[in-house]
């Protein structure tokens, strides 16, 4: 099989747009799709704040016109994932399906996924009442009692999101202070349907013996004191963890497991760049996954041009961008 000028890993905003890019530019990429093609935001509804939808649009929707996007202009999209990479070797090797892909630069924009509490139970009862994603599940809670674990954005999303099918959601959270922006916060709280549990953590989801959700048990922190809590289903919102498995020990990660970058997109391996969610810890929007997917595939291009000038020498992603008229 011919060495590819790019192998793009991963399917969501950063790998999509990376794709267009890397497209437009005659690259020829192909792309892994990865497990959960079109990435988190085909288990999100609305999107009222990705530019160019006044009106909003429903993730799966946005997904799948970026996807028509990337193909339309030649995107080679292989619906697999990707089972491990050498990036020690050059040109790089991706496995997927057995079949083993050879490329001179890689992007990285595998994503990130759910953090779970990893208590036994939750394991036990996961899709039988527990669940980490509201807008995927949440239809099957009409009027029934629900709790959501977590104290950040997610959280107040996901329980506001579930205020539209069950009666009753609680908020638990460890501390007794939200991390939530302030208008998620004051949104969560000015709903009747929502109210919160404070300085406390799920010990046990119960209902394993009955093969579904019946209540949790609490903890509070502060009293020590237990408390059960009749309910039908436990959303876990406390974040997501970055999907580095595949690059651990060939890439450099930060300290809390994202991919580190340097000027731009690129990675402690020359020639392997990382966009999305998986290099970004702080702003995990869809449009900034999408904008550094864009950086990715210029940043590639630019070291695929080097590869074949190398006494040209580029001073820097910055300088060369205002040259850049391509992508206007
Ligand atoms: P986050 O801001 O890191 O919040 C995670 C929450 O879960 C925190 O309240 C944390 O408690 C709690 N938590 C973490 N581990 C826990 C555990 N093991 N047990 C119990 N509680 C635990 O994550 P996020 O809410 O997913 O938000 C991530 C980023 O995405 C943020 O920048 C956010 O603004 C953004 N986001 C934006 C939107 C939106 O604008 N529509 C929606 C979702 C996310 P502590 O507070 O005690 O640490």
């Amino acid at each position: 099989m011919d060495t590819r000028q790019v192998i793009i890993v991963g399917s969501g905003a950063a790998g999509l747009t990376a794709a267009i890019y890397a497209a437009r530019a005659n690259l020829h990429p192909l792309l892994f799709e990865g497990r959960q093609p079109g990435g988190q935001l085909t288990i999100t509804t609305e999107v009222e704040n990705y530019p160019g939808f006044e009106d909003a649009i429903m993730g799966p929707d946005l997904m799948k016109r970026m996807h028509a996007q990337a193909v339309r202009f030649g995107t080679e999209i292989v619906s697999a994932e990707v089972e491990s990479v050498n990036l020690r070797v050059k040109p790089f090797e991706v496995v997927a399906h057995g079949v083993r892909y050879t490329a001179q630069t890689v992007i990285v924009a595998t994503g990130a996924e759910a953090k779970l509490l990893g208590l036994k139970s939750e394991g036990q009862l996961m899709g039988h009442g527990v669940s980490a994603c509201a807008t995927c599940d949440g239809y099957f809670f009409k009027n029934q009692r629900v709790a959501v674990v977590g104290g950040g954005d997610t959280a107040m999303e996901e329980a506001n999101f579930l205020t539209k099918f069950a009666d009753d959601v609680k908020v638990v959270h460890r501390r007794d202070e939200l991390r939530a922006s302030k208008i998620m916060q004051d949104r969560a709280k000015a709903n009747p349907k929502i109210s919160f549990i404070w300085d406390s953590e799920v010990e046990e989801v119960l209902g394993s013996d009955k093969g579904k959700v019946t209540g949790i048990r609490l903890l509070n922190l502060k009293s020590g004191k237990k408390s059960n809590h009749d309910l039908e289903g436990l959303f876990i919102g406390i974040g997501h963890k970055p999907n580095t498995k595949l690059f651990e020990g060939q890439l450099e990660l930060t300290s809390t497991g994202y991919i580190r970058t340097f000027t731009g997109t690129r990675t402690s391996v020359p020639g392997v760049f990382a966009a999305g969610d998986v290099q970004d810890s702080v702003y995990r929007q869809a449009v900034t996954a999408a904008g550094s997917g864009c950086m990715a595939a210029l940043d590639a291009e630019r070291y695929l041009e080097e590869l074949k000038h190398p006494i040209h020498t580029l001073p820097s992603a910055v300088a060369l961008g205002s040259e850049d008229s391509r992508s206007q």
